[in-house]
């Protein structure tokens, strides 16, 4: 059994940034949320004495430090108007996410956030917003009032192909408006997404390692299980079951941006464990079947025209490669 990481996993540098400033605190101080969505961290965190809270009533500590995914200004004033001091986390890549909508608002165009409404980034993003609407999903934008111009960004761990069909979406619904887009997918998730992609191609069976509340770890998961049928979501070695593998020659390996190296290695190793084991047979990856398969020309340069081509076998090998590239 080959182990094969994808060339672009695990923790990004916002979420590095994040936990060094909250490893750096001398001073009592409490995280407002999670810092990030992953146990084993959280976990560490406690054992050094940083408080975490998810209301702002039950901080008992003079400074409350705001997580990688920000939050608004009128959030931010609230706690400062406590008397507590703010020692703010945010990603810059989450930062200018907050610019780019705002911008766009100041500009005049309706704000139209491309996100998961619950997730604490995206209230974070709208929370100085007076009006505006989030969309995830075709139904959500058939839902929508019509203005003359929309204005929009994305939740920075949205896969970009999803957020390209989105806004597309959005200018077939109103053709008669103008729809500007800000790129605000972050860069550490756009390379994770395109990375996962080649290495499910070749993979037997999958592992996505990552909290089970990470967007950016779900997103992993779908986009895997479009080109793998044997998708594991774990969040430490221990989740790991032989049986899962073995039939595997290829397993693939990715991870989401604030699962930690140590986490990553250890399941690799328990994989190698696995792989030491004389019973193997190889099962065949999806490129495996492909390669079987006619393949008719499509032309395409979306993500999930290609996955769906490819999965009818009407694709063509080197636009493929380009697209993957
Ligand atoms: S996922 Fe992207 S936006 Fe979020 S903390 Fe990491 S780099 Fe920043």
């Amino acid at each position: 059994m080959k182990i094969l990481r994808a060339s672009h996993l695990g923790m990004c540098f916002g979420v590095r940034d994040a936990i060094g400033l909250a490893l750096a605190q001398t001073e009592p101080s409490t995280i407002l949320g999670k810092l990030v969505h992953n146990e084993s961290i959280l976990d560490d965190l406690r054992s050094r004495g940083v408080r975490s809270e998810q209301q702002l009533d039950a901080v008992v500590t003079p400074t409350v430090m705001i997580t990688a995914h920000g939050a608004s200004e009128r959030a931010i004033n609230s706690i400062r108007e406590r008397g507590l001091k703010v020692l703010e986390a945010t990603c810059p890549l989450v930062r200018y996410a907050h610019r780019a909508i705002l911008r766009l608002a100041q500009e005049g165009f309706h704000p139209v956030i491309i996100g998961d409404r619950q997730h604490v980034e995206v209230r974070g993003l709208t929370g100085d917003l007076d009006t505006f609407d989030v969309v995830l999903t075709e139904e959500d934008i058939a839902r929508l009032s019509e203005h003359a111009r929309f204005g929009i960004a994305a939740q920075t761990t949205q896969p970009i192909d999803k957020v390209r069909k989105m806004i597309a979406l959005m200018r077939e619904r109103f053709p008669s408006s103008e729809v500007r887009f800000i790129d605000t997918v972050c860069q550490p998730t756009k390379q994770r997404q395109t990375a996962a992609i080649e290495m499910a191609l070749n993979s037997g069976v999958v592992v996505v390692i990552g909290g089970v509340n990470s967007n950016n770890t779900r997103e992993l998961v779908v986009t895997c299980a479009k080109l793998c049928p044997s998708v594991h979501h774990i969040q430490t070695a221990a989740d790991l079951r032989l049986e899962s593998f073995t039939n595997a020659e290829t397993v693939g390996l990715t991870a989401g941006t604030s699962t930690p190296d140590e986490i990553i290695d250890r399941v690799e190793a328990r994989l190698k464990e696995f792989a030491a084991r004389p019973d193997a047979t190889p099962a065949e990856t999806f490129r495996d079947k492909l390669a079987r398969e006619p393949f008719p020309v499509v032309d395409t340069n979306d993500k999930d025209a290609f996955i769906a081509a490819a999965k009818t076998r009407q694709w063509d090998r080197e636009k493929s490669v380009r697209i993957l590239a």
